[in-house]
């Protein structure tokens, strides 16, 4: 009887060995097959970035960028052909070898799934070429671009820019990963940029840094006298004086301006008096907001989607204390309807979440504004849409959180305008 049910208990263990073993090959198969979609995106994304720097390369790699015009409509079908034979079917074919090569040679399984992943850019390509069709992928489907380019995957508008923002940037084709990695996901070089709190700390240290990327600066101060002395002899850096509550006037500005950062504010301490509830909400919240509506109404071209953008400093006031009620509060709800305005991608707007440096606003900061300037250009290269530089590790953890659980909050229950109209109607 014992032996009878010991023998149960060995085969019931048998087979759960066996499970294991399963499991153990699934999760290594699932595991390499990962890590093979990785490698493949990683040498292509690579590759097009050596094109752009090796001559010989971007004799081929140039036919694709030779095929089409500013609206990614074809120049001619022959460009097209030329581009799939000597672009798209070399390139693949040279990562179809490549991912082989490493599949055999490692013996995981896995790695066949990336063999077979870069087997399907081949098929594509060839189905192009050989069949003569005119079906361009996703990426260089022609027209207007309606939608910005994406933090997720490399669509139209991101790819867009690879073609004709700045072609030594944006190389990635599916995810934008090797972008990430190599500091290619925003290019500011030329763009035109207009910043306002131009004359403090942060807006000095960022003009620096934005002319160091060969960025164009139009400096918007309400004490332009500080500013003309020191840097007018520099022919990119623009002096322009605004005042809050005029923002209108500067629509006409805007009209030529690819980035807008919005860095002026006040710090009312310890006041708690009418009117500094008044003016912190008036400078730190309605006066941006008024700016970001501005600078949206000239997000008008067919290609401004892909270019215009708007920085807001909202500053790490939105989830952490800056020991300062009023400047907190009014930072709160400029960072809370950046959120909600987000929702109609109208083009990016990207967030500040600054810890506390050295201004005249705070002369206790512990970091300088010129590390924080050159922390905002690190990530805001690599396409960060929520730009943190602080000190204080809780911010790291609480703002995403924050972000994401009010976005969806107002996902739910807000609407899009043209929504609300076709409703209102039908009431
Ligand atoms: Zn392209
Ligand atoms: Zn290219």
């Amino acid at each position: 009887m014992i032996t009878e049910g010991l023998g149960r208990l060995g085969s019931n263990l048998q087979i759960n060995w066996d499970l294991v073993d399963l499991l153990n090959i699934g999760s290594r198969f699932a595991l390499w097959g990962l890590f093979s979609l990785l490698l493949v995106e990683v040498l292509r994304d690579s590759y097009h970035a050596l094109c752009h720097q090796v001559d010989w390369l971007a004799k081929w790699h140039n036919k694709h960028h030779a095929a089409y015009r500013r609206d990614l409509s074809l120049v001619s079908p022959k460009a097209y052909q030329d581009s799939q034979l000597y672009h798209d079917m070399f390139e693949s074919g040279l990562l179809l070898v490549v991912v082989t090569l490493v599949a055999l040679f490692s013996k995981q399984i896995g790695l066949w799934l990336g063999v077979f992943y870069a087997g399907t850019f081949m098929y594509a390509a060839s189905m192009r070429y050989f069949l003569g069709t005119i079906d361009t992928d996703y990426a260089h489907q022609p027209g207007a671009l309606d939608t910005t380019p994406s933090v997720w995957w490399v669509n139209r508008s991101y790819h867009w820019r690879h073609h004709f923002d700045n072609v030594n940037a944006y190389y990635s084709g599916v995810f934008p990963l090797v972008d990430r990695i190599l500091g290619t996901g925003l290019s500011l070089q030329g763009k035109a940029i207009a910043i306002t709190g131009a004359s403090g700390a942060l807006g000095e240290a960022l003009s620096t840094e934005l002319l160091k990327q060969n960025a164009k600066v139009i400096a918007l101060t309400t004490n332009p006298d500080k500013l003309a002395a020191g840097n007018s002899e520099n022919n990119r850096f623009k002096v322009l004086s605004w005042e809050i509550g005029k923002e209108a006037e500067l629509k006409e500005c805007f009209e030529k301006v690819d980035i807008l950062i919005i860095n002026h504010g006040v710090n009312a301490y310890c006041d708690r008096t009418t009117e500094a509830i008044n003016s912190s909400y008036e400078i730190n919240t309605f006066s941006a907001l008024r700016l970001i509506d501005i600078f949206s109404s000239t997000v008008t071209g067919a290609q401004s989607k892909a270019t215009k953008e708007i920085w807001v400093n909202t500053s790490e006031a939105e989830v952490s204390p800056a020991l300062s009620p009023l400047y907190e509060l009014s930072k709160r709800a400029l960072g809370d309807i950046v959120t909600l305005k987000r929702l109609d991608d109208t083009c990016i707007i990207r967030k500040l979440i600054l810890g506390p440096f050295k201004s005249q606003l705070n002369p206790h900061g512990v970091m300088s504004a010129i590390q924080v300037a050159k922390g905002i250009m690190f990530f805001a290269k690599r396409d960060f849409r929520n730009i943190i530089v602080t000190i204080n590790p809780l911010t790291y953890i609480l703002f995403p959180i924050k972000e994401v659980t009010t976005w969806l909050y107002y996902r739910i229950f807000s609407k899009p305008p043209r929504r609300r109209e076709r409703q209102e109607e039908e009431d």
